[in-house]
């Protein structure tokens, strides 16, 4: 530490060490709550599905095992409860990379019009169990290439469209547009006349774990954690992500990705 004669100096020197110090003990104590909070919704996430399962197995155990139909129909709840275990792991995982930066990504030119097509074409069945209508303008003759890291946008597409098909109304649609913006870029628009959301709930749609229903979301089969990886992949872009919604109307949510030259 700098040796000085002068006390008033040395004194201020002090004052700033211990005020520096102070704030990271400050920043240290918000990462540790951070963390603690973290750990908290994870395992309250994953409490859930496993005593589900587990409650499956010890009826089975209990003799439900005898009756071959009711054998089936508890093996298949308690497959679909390691399911969803699969898919928070997945989203935990991918969080977690995102939050960290250890997630590079890979640019590339692609099609946007083919992806869009494609987790259409992958999401389908899951939209018509509800009857909902997926629909793209077919105006998109031409393909429009953008620069991004594909896989990752192909994930944002579909956490976007399967959110658009859980919270949409039965027998409604969920639309895709792809447009042009001024400069070099342009805009993905997926629209949806599901059950919105109200105004006072939006600034924390994007945090892990928020949810505005909570036994809804459960019910069909989310983590929480797909909005916050929408972000998390759209701000690594340097992109812009936007929400408008209207509660019972629908919701919109739209991103930013780049032209290619
Ligand atoms: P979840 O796994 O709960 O779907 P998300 O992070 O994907 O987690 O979404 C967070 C919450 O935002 C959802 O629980 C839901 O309440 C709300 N939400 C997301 N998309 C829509 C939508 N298209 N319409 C209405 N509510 C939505």
């Amino acid at each position: 530490y700098p040796i000085t004669t002068d006390m008033a100096t040395l004194t201020k020197e002090i004052e700033k060490f211990a005020t520096n110090k102070k704030l990271e003990i400050e920043t240290l104590k918000i990462r540790e709550n951070y963390r603690k909070e973290f750990i908290g919704n994870v395992s309250h996430e994953l409490k859930t599905p496993l005593f589900t399962v587990q409650g499956y197995i010890l009826t089975l155990l209990d003799g439900a095992m005898e009756d071959k139909h009711i054998r089936k129909k508890y093996l298949n709840r308690a497959e679909k409860g390691v399911e969803r275990l699969i898919y928070i792991v997945r989203d935990l995982d991918m969080i977690t990379k995102l939050e960290t930066g250890d997630l590079n990504l890979d640019r590339e030119e692609f099609n946007i019009i083919e992806l869009v097509q494609s987790v259409f074409d992958l999401l389908e069945m899951k939209a018509a169990k509800k009857d909902i209508s997926l629909a793209f303008d077919m105006q998109y003759a031409n393909p429009i290439l953008v620069v991004a890291d594909k896989e990752r946008i192909q994930q944002v597409l579909t956490n976007l469209v399967v959110n658009s098909i859980k919270y949409g109304r039965e027998n409604g649609t969920t639309e895709i547009s792809v447009e042009n913006l001024i400069r070099n870029k342009v805009i993905v628009r997926i629209t949806d006349n599901g059950e919105g959301i109200q105004k006072e709930n939006i600034p924390r749609l994007f945090e892990r774990f928020y949810r505005v229903d909570k036994s809804g979301s459960r019910r069909e089969g989310g983590s929480g954690l797909g909005l916050a990886i929408v972000k998390h992949i759209i701000e690594a872009h340097n992109e812009k992500i936007y929400i408008e919604s209207e509660y019972g109307v629908g919701s919109e949510f739209s991103f930013t990705l780049e032209k290619a030259k």
